[in-house]
């Protein structure tokens, strides 16, 4: 054992048997928390998402056993049911599980799902949270969420709908309220949530920019208007994941830009299409 850190906060020990739903940020191993990499340390097996960046998976203690458990649109990946089932069954055997999901696991991270499955099980566990893509990741590419001159309140949105008969957001509804929007999962259906929003009222020269592999070294940054937005980024050949930020706080970056540098890359930020 060695002598605890003075300098650190004393973080909870892993108890056998639980679980511990991490969020692992957007990327970057700079933005984990504290709380994710002594779980790290601890953990006897780690069930990650597809989403987790290989540096964040080093960065677990050399014994630990990882597990895939990715969801990731169009390929093959176990249902939610089948995940929460495995990390029942693993704590049941008495590990220390690192649930570890992208960002932070209660933002579109189905982490309240796994969550209510541990409850059920009477499985203890306990929440890290994480850096959600949809703010760090803004963050990082010099677009703030809030800013006095703009808004006061901030929509984040799915542009995915979950499964069977959910419809999605009402957009026209998401347009009227004249907020910011930031969307996550929104490159399938990308031409429809903007017609959408325009439909709604919003104007064609809304600025819009896409944020792709937010905070890794693959980062890129593409800055435009709402009407041109899916041409723009299948021009600029724009990828999941990526976080599509629509609203005047996407201008404000202009005036933070000149001096602005990556968060962990010498790469340039932006991208035209
Ligand atoms: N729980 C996660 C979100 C999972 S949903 C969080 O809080 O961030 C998956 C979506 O998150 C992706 O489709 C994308 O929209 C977004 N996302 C996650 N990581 C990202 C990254 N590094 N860069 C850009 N978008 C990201």
């Amino acid at each position: 054992m060695t002598a605890p850190d003075p300098r650190r906060p004393a973080l909870p020990t892993f108890a056998p048997g639980s679980v511990w739903l991490t969020g692992a940020g957007p990327g970057d191993p700079g933005l984990l928390t504290l709380h994710a990499l002594n779980g790290l340390d601890q953990a006897d097996v780690i069930v990650h998402d597809a989403l987790v960046a290989p540096e964040i998976l080093a960065l677990a203690n050399p014994s630990a056993r990882l597990e895939a458990a990715g969801k990731r649109g169009g390929r093959p990946s176990p249902t939610q049911d089948t995940i929460s089932a495995r990390l029942i069954q693993l704590a049941a055997q008495g590990m220390k599980v690192l649930r570890l999901k992208g960002g932070d696991p209660f933002v579109f991270g189905r982490g309240a799902e796994e969550g209510a499955a541990l409850t059920a099980a009477g499985i203890p566990w306990r929440v890290i949270p994480g850096i959600t893509a949809g703010l760090g990741g803004l963050a990082a590419a010099g677009i703030p969420a809030t800013a006095r001159e703009t808004n006061r309140a901030i929509i984040l949105a799915t542009g995915h709908p979950a499964a069977g008969s959910d419809p999605g957001p009402d957009w026209a509804e998401l347009a009227a309220t004249g907020l910011p929007i930031v969307l996550y999962m929104a490159m399938t259906g990308l031409a429809d949530i903007t017609a959408g929003l325009m439909a709604g009222g919003l104007s064609p020269d809304t600025p819009v920019a896409f944020v792709a592999d937010a905070t890794t070294p693959a980062q890129r940054l593409l800055v435009t208007r709402l009407a041109d937005a899916v041409t723009d980024a299948t021009a600029a050949g724009i990828r999941a994941p990526a976080i599509v930020a629509i609203g005047g706080i996407v201008a404000l970056r202009a005036v933070l830009a000149p001096t602005l540098r990556a968060l962990s890359s010498p790469l340039d930020l932006e991208v035209t299409p």
